[in-house]
């Protein structure tokens, strides 16, 4: 006997499934999209048990008629294209038919509908994509549709879901993306009978990102509007300073659907160029609206990623748009051409500035910037063995401490001390200034003048001194601060809890993703804490190998931990600071890469005013 077998069809249709119904959140999804395609501007998304037992869609859109009922749960049934010709002019997100079909064969299903032209509505039940009942029903205009039981006829799929807390994080993330891309529309989104999600449906993509996001952010967000060759890029970027550690933050939706697409992507990012560290990614919600002719989402089958038949046309409008967005807006830092000739930044301490024949070298130091990240880079750096205060020190966060600068404890031990003269050190004698713009030190040296960036100088001394410990030391906190987090972040949480208690955290749960905080490292405040967690998260999340994870963590809590750009210094502090700056060999650069010292020579000064040639 042959062993080849040919597969009926309810095989052939589980298997399809599995292409479009992934999980929970893939139902979830293309519920929500056939919703959107159905003109509906009020939806409803209600799930339990992380959408695995329960899935709830309801709209107020156009309904199904009831001869039409039954049609749309058989494979590739559409009522949106009739032949491959229609998708060039297709605005609608779906048109593969195969989404209901494909959930409705590996669940049980209900569907109720009604549509504005029939007076009664139609109540129909399917269990793995058999119809088992369908009748005439009372019921408002448009659709619901309930999913039971999820994979309950495919247990292999149903081995692979995740918990209910993870599959429910997914599900919040497709429900936040379409709250993004679809301003017009009012979603309300409940979990465990929790009302998790909510948008008005303004129309403002503002008010839309900031249901999704803090009120604090949205601030922190430049208005994007502009059209080139036909396509408009519309939405809302976010100023340099907002950046975040990963692209999680990144959406792109064309013509409302959300995409993957690297020429947006890296169209966006150019226009960042130079504004932003190395490893910091800008905040993005944009819009491209384009004739659907120009691309073609159909190579993959939840449509995630996208082709356009003119990337070059596309990356151009996107690159420009975001530039203009971000020239045109006042919060931008002005950009000022360098003095040219001698100005460089010192990246190499000590060294360059008291070695004259080194600095005629220095040009070439210039433009380098250190991979921090690299082990070459770590092994270098000198690892200072600091023991952890085992002692808990119990801080009352009170209104003052919110705005308090931690202040450098180096700085206090050497208050009363001169600074001006020949030391021990054995380096040369300096001349501190003053300080410029509150936030750079400026030093006579020799033959040069300094300029230190207090924050950057500050930060690398504190990570020298954070990394060479095992477990940094930590304070508990009086009064808990709230940790707000998203889905993906709350699952990182619980899965790390060890590395944040060694960083000096300690949270609790809160319910849903919401947390108090207990516990946090010793030399930050406690209003800097949340976003301090959130920053370590995500890179948690972008880092595989625990150790690199704590590194990288630890650049945050140093930066946190350090006095801060625009903060008065008084000269004793100042001294204190350049004094440990100039001592150590270790401080080359801030734990970002960027300069700390930057030398303008005597000479290079005369000859800027025309004293010398
Ligand atoms: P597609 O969206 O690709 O057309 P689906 O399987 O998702 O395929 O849906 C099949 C058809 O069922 C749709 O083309 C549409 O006519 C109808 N339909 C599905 N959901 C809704 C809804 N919420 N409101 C109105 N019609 C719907
Ligand atoms: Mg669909």
């Amino acid at each position: 006997m042959g062993r080849i077998n040919v597969l009926d069809i309810d095989t052939v249709n589980k298997i399809a499934a599995g292409e479009v119904v992934e999980r929970p959140a893939s139902a979830v999804k293309e519920l929500i999209e056939n919703a959107i395609d159905a003109g509906a501007d009020k939806i409803t998304v209600e799930i339990n048990n992380g959408g695995i037992s329960y899935i709830r869609v309801t709209d107020n859109g156009c309904g199904i008629a009831s001869a039409d009922v039954e049609k749309a749960f058989l494979p590739h049934s559409t009522s949106k294209i009739k032949s491959i010709d229609d998708l060039t002019g297709l605005y609608t997100m779906g048109f593969r038919g195969e989404a209901l079909a494909s959930i409705s064969a590996v669940s049980r299903v209900d569907i109720i509908t009604k549509s504005k032209d029939e007076n009664f509505g139609t109540a129909m039940s399917l269990e793995g994509g058999k119809v088992v009942s369908k009748t005439e029903t009372g019921c408002p205009d448009g659709t619901t549709i309930i999913v039971k039981n999820l994979f309950y006829n495919t247990p292999a799929r149903m081995n692979f879901l995740k918990r209910d807390s993870t599959e429910g994080a997914h599900i919040k993330d497709v429900a936040e993306r379409m709250i993004l891309g679809n301003p017009s529309v009012s979603f309300k989104f409940i979990s465990s009978g929790r009302e998790i999600l909510f948008s008005s449906g303004t129309g403002s993509i503002t008010e839309a990102f900031a249901c999704v996001y803090k009120s604090e952010l949205s601030k922190q967000m430049i208005t994007v509007d502009y059209e080139k060759d036909g396509i408009r890029v519309h939405g809302l970027c976010s100023t340099p300073y907002a950046a975040r550690p990963n692209r999680n933050m990144q959406y792109f939706f064309v013509n409302k659907r959300c995409v993957r697409s690297k020429t947006t992507v890296h169209a966006a990012e150019e226009a960042y160029k130079t504004m932003l560290m190395t490893g910091r990614y800008p905040i993005l919600l944009l819009n491209i609206e384009i004739q659907p002719g120009r691309t073609d989402v159909n190579v993959h089958p939840s449509k995630l990623e996208i082709k356009f038949s003119d990337d070059s046309a596309v990356h151009s409008a996107v690159y420009w748009a975001v530039k203009n967005a971000l020239f045109s807006s006042k919060k931008e830092k002005e950009i000022e051409t360098p003095l040219e000739g001698n100005v460089r930044s010192t990246y190499t301490g000590k060294n360059i500035l008291t070695d004259r024949k080194k600095e005629s070298n220095a040009e070439s130091f210039g433009e380098k910037t250190f991979d921090f990240f690299s082990e070459d880079m770590f092994s270098a750096m000198k690892k200072e063995s600091v023991n952890p205060d085992d002692k808990d020190i119990v801080v009352f966060n009170s209104p003052d401490a919110e705005t308090e600068q931690p202040f450098p404890d180096f700085m206090e031990a050497e208050r009363n001390e001169e600074k001006s003269g020949e030391n021990s050190a054995g380096y040369e004698k300096f001349k501190v200034i003053g300080q410029l713009f509150d936030t750079y030190i400026l030093v006579e040296k020799g033959d040069s003048l300094l300029m230190i960036d207090q924050h950057a100088a500050h930060e690398r001394i504190n990570y020298e001194k954070l990394i060479g410990m095992n477990r940094a030391p930590s304070q508990v906190l009086m009064f808990p601060e709230s940790l707000k987090l998203s889905p993906k972040e709350a699952v990182i949480l619980s899965e790390n809890e060890e590395l944040l208690n060694r960083i000096g955290f300690e949270t609790e749960p809160f319910g849903g993703e919401d947390y108090v905080i207990r516990k946090i490292p010793a030399d930050i405040s406690p209003s800097q804490s949340e976003g301090c967690i959130i920053d370590i998260l995500n890179m948690i999340a972008e880092n595989k190998d625990p150790e690199t994870a704590y590194k990288k963590a630890m650049f945050s809590v140093a930066c946190k931990s350090s006095v801060r750009a625009n903060h008065k210094l008084d000269i004793k502090e100042s001294a204190a600071l350049v004094e440990r700056v100039l001592e150590d060999d270790s401080i080359r650069t801030c734990p970002h890469g960027r300069p700390i010292v930057i030398s303008l020579t005597k000479k290079f000064i005369e000859k800027e005013f025309k004293r010398i040639v």
